[in-house]
């Protein structure tokens, strides 16, 4: 920050720099000079920590030396990204005049600069800052409030990269999944709700950057205008009805993206609204938890999403994504989807043809959002070519194929109306070989434009001119080593080497002007030259000036047909996301699911898609599994204890992700499935202390318990894992048990519930909906084998030891274990002590025997096993405590 920066005593350019600088106070400023854009001060030890480049210095300010550090222009994106890809936010400023210019002006006069753009990760548009398969959206935040204390929270969401923009409104318990399905790259609010202590956790646990704007710019009224001006409507009346509250979070969308593109304005889409409840509610946990579109420890290979991705253009993987991140609540949308699969499984050869044409469709909607933005190339405009292009294609494909479901008729139509004439004028005009950068010229199809073709041609005749002009100058001077040459400093010239003969240079000082003498060279300039140069760049210059007419004549015809370009785009991508769900299906035996309005869920044979994946590769079989909760009678509820690794975790994902697959329209991992509507989806874990996060985890397991057991419809699916494991035994087990309860009664919701406490499956005789299922297990010559088959009844054991000893932990460590376990069941007698012990955690009190010490006989004071098996050393006090407890339990 140089916001504290005294310009007084700065030399005239650190003077503008820091002008510059305090306009931009919370931006690296990336100052242009020459061939670098330099960091100084605070800026460049950021950036030199940040990029691992050196820090230098230039000068001093105030007495000291100015750190400073910098990148080279050409490849400044590799920096930007990640300088963004850490959080910061970048002001590129340019030198907006020739130095020249400056010149003239008086000798210290410092070059004309100017801050073009504020690059921030969710305003980005570059192909090389941007992922392909992700959305990088920007989320604006608003509100109104709807009683004293309470807010609605308006949500605008906007892909500046593809133009996408969409509205919604949700009540400030629904803000964090909201929030978490967007899975925005930048977060931009007002300074009241970044400010609010209830949501203070939220802005701090995100992944986005988060920008708070000051309240004064956010006023009601401006909000409106900046969205009629974005549109140029005098009403927002024709988009349709949205609340104060999204109307404040598209001003502030609208605000912040006038902010950082400065004078370009993208091409947004009409904001398209979504209702309440359009999407099944998954709040973050869930989200996490079940590894939709990332993996719990971040990456995307290991997700849902990157296991079901088959699509083949990146415009279609970003529309699987967004599906995956909102599956449906509207059955008639979930079966237009399943019907255009459908349609794509039966018939292999359409789907064969469509996914080869998509494979060659390149990025619509970016390259238009960078032509709109004035940043495009002529690659850009070769892109939209090519993708309106192949549109057309399928277009035609489509139409010729009978019987089309509605979803897929109406895909043929959208590609169908694509504008022909935009796709002939940028075939005739555009050159085979495309340079980067519009500036380079070069990219104009000789014979589209004569102006430019005779401008290139006296280009090409000058070189003839220079030729000749050569030959005759050789031949008139008799020097034969005389050449012809062009620099930037002098232009054309004349160059004869220092051998050359005293009679020749007589000769030619006759002639011609001397302009330097090299170390081995002469140089010579004459009329005829410079005449010849003032036509040859005139004519260079006349052909870049025209070849940029050309360019932004076809940007804006481009611009002009944005609205069936992005329909044609968006309906690629529902095509490819079709056919990758068919491609799959096909691949795997997935089937169509039924999906409707009833309480129902009968899943069977199914499968987990991403360990079944796992165990493929791997050569292994999946053991399929039916999961039956249907209807008002047993089995609502189920109730699930079994041992470690027996297959717990993967059943309850499995027919979560089996609800996500169906309600977004694509096939599922299942023999068959019959799933009433789903409105939310509920998946926690529970889980040991995690002290590196500063909140036990256990807190956190029961803020999020406490949100399932208050949100939980009868509609709602809900899976609880191990719930209650973060605390002692008795509590747990306790909590465990009230939680099933609440649910039964009060949720009436289905639900799986996977435990370790054997004493809930007691629970299966007292609550009419509840019944208990294991996962099958065969023992082994002491060992055991897990079958992975879920059946019904109850576990006989918890095989511990058999999973320790599975686990590696030494034979010595188990065979005492095993004393221990034998003596303790003796002692007690009877199942509930056995199955206290098998509560124990697996490893953690298990203490090495002394090596001298054989195995101890069963003691006769039952607290001498409890004090053997404790190191008070390896105890955590939470251990410590518990162990406490058990001790006195045991007296
Ligand atoms: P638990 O939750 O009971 O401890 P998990 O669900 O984590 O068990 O499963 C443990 C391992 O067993 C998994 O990583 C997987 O490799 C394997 N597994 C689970 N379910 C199946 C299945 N249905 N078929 C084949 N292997 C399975």
């Amino acid at each position: 920050d140089s916001g504290g920066l005294d310009p007084a005593g700065a030399t005239p350019m650190m003077a503008q720099y820091i002008e510059i600088k305090s306009a931009n106070p919370d931006c690296l400023l990336f100052y242009r000079m020459g061939d670098f854009y330099e960091l100084f001060f605070g800026d460049a030890e950021i950036a030199s920590r940040s990029l691992g480049i050196v820090l230098t210095k230039r000068g001093r300010h105030a007495g000291t030396e100015i750190p400073m550090c910098g990148v080279p222009v050409d490849r400044a994106d590799d920096y930007l990204n990640r300088l963004i890809g850490l959080g910061h936010r970048v002001a590129v400023c340019e030198q907006t005049e020739d130095p020249a210019e400056a010149k003239k002006r008086g000798p210290k006069s410092v070059v004309r600069r100017e801050v073009v753009r504020l690059v921030t990760p969710g305003t980005i548009t570059e192909d090389r800052l941007l992922d392909p398969a992700s959305a990088n959206l920007l989320l604006a935040v608003g509100r109104r409030k709807t009683a004293e204390t309470a807010f609605a929270y308006g949500l605008a969401a906007i892909d500046i990269s593809t133009g996408r923009f969409s509205l919604s409104e949700v009540s400030a318990g629904e803000l964090p999944g909201a929030i978490a399905r967007h899975d925005p790259r930048e977060i931009v609010l007002s300074e009241a709700i970044h400010a609010d202590p209830g949501l203070a956790r939220l802005w701090q646990e995100t992944r986005a950057a988060v920008v708070p704007l000051a309240q004064a710019e956010l006023e009601p009224a401006a909000a409106d205008r900046r969205i009629k001006e974005q549109y140029g409507v005098s009403t927002l009346d024709g988009f349709g009805s949205f609340s104060r509250a999204e109307i404040a979070a598209a001003g502030t969308a609208l605000l912040y993206i006038a902010r950082t593109q400065l004078a370009a304005r993208p091409p947004l889409a009409i904001p398209s609204r979504e209702e309440a409840g359009a999407t099944l509610a998954i709040d973050a946990a869930t989200r996490a938890n079940l590894e939709l579109t990332r993996t719990l420890s971040g990456e995307r290979t290991g997700s849902l999403l990157a296991t079901i991705d088959r699509t083949v253009t990146a415009n279609g993987a970003r529309l699987l994504a967004e599906h995956l991140a909102g599956p449906l609540t509207d059955l008639a949308r979930i079966g237009q989807r399943q019907d255009a699969v459908a349609r794509l499984v039966d018939d292999s050869a359409l789907r064969q043809i469509c996914r080869d044409t998509l494979a060659g469709a390149p990025d619509l909607p970016r390259a238009l959002s960078r032509v709109g933005l004035g940043r495009a190339g002529p690659r850009d405009l070769a892109a939209i070519r090519d993708g309106l292009a192949s549109a057309a294609r399928l277009g035609d494909t489509l139409a010729r194929v009978p019987d089309l479901p509605a979803a897929l008729a109406a895909i043929g139509q959208t590609l169908s109306a694509v504008d022909a004439g935009l796709v002939e004028i940028l075939r005739a005009s555009l050159a085979e070989d495309l340079p980067l950068s519009r500036r380079d010229g070069g990219f104009v199809r000789a014979g589209f434009h004569p102006e430019i073709d005779e401008a290139r041609l006296l280009g090409q005749d000058s070189r003839k001119v220079v030729a000749a002009l050569q030959a005759r100058y050789a031949e008139e001077t008799g020097c034969r080593t005389l050449r012809i040459k062009h620099n930037n400093l002098l232009g054309y010239f004349i160059e004869v080497p220092q051998s050359v003969g005293e009679a020749c240079l007589k000769g030619l000082q006759k002639e011609f002007v001397h302009r330097q003498t090299m170390v081995d060279a002469m140089r010579f300039t004459s009329v005829e030259l410079g005449e010849l140069e003032r036509k040859i760049s005139g004519a260079a210059d006349r052909a870049l000036a025209l070849e940029a007419q050309v360019f932004d004549d076809l940007a804006a015809r481009i611009v002009a047909e944005a609205a069936g370009i992005t329909a044609a785009a968006e309906a690629l991508a529902s095509l490819d996301v079709a056919a990758s769900h068919a491609d799959l299906a096909i691949e795997n035996d997935w089937r169509r699911p039924v999906v409707d309005d009833s309480l129902a869920f009968a899943v069977g044979g199914g499968r987990h898609p991403v360990v079944e994946a796992a165990l493929r590769r791997a050569g292994e079989p999946f053991i399929a599994n039916d999961c039956d909760l249907s209807g008002e009678g047993r089995g609502r509820i189920r109730l699930i204890t079994g041992p470690n690794m027996g297959g717990k975790s993967t059943f309850l994902r499995q027919n979560a992700l089996i609800v996500v697959l169906a309600q977004m329209g694509a096939f599922v991992p299942a023999r068959e499935a019959r799933i009433g509507r789903v409105d939310r989806l509920f998946s926690r874990v529970g889980a040991a202390d995690d002290l590196a996060r500063g909140q036990s985890t256990f807190m956190v397991e029961m803020v999020e318990t406490a949100a399932i057991l208050n949100q939980a419809t009868r509609h709602s699916l809900v899976i609880l894992d191990e719930i209650g494991r973060g605390t002692a035994t008795f509590d747990g087990l306790s909590i465990a048990w009230a939680c099933l309860e609440h649910l039964h009664e009060a949720n009436a919701c289905r639900a799986l519930f996977a435990t370790h406490f054997h004493e809930l499956t007691a629970l299966g005789d007292r609550l009419a909906r509840i019944d208990n299922a294991t996962l099958k297990v065969a023992e082994h010559r002491g060992g055991v084998v897990f079958l992975h088959e879920v059946v019904p009844g109850i576990a006989e054991r918890s095989y511990g030891l058999q999973v320790a000893r599975l686990a590696g932990l030494p034979a010595t460590v188990v065979t005492r274990a095993g004393a221990i376990l034998k003596s303790l069941e003796k002692s007690q007698g009877g199942r509930s002590a056995r199955a206290r012990i098998d509560d124990l955690p697996l490893f953690a009190n298990l203490a090495p025997p002394p090596p001298e010490e054989p195995p101890a006989p069963a003691a006769e004071d039952p607290l001498g096993p409890l004090l053997d098996a404790i190191d008070p050393d390896a105890l955590t006090p939470r251990e410590a405590l518990e162990a406490l407890y058990r001790l006195k339990r045991e007296r």
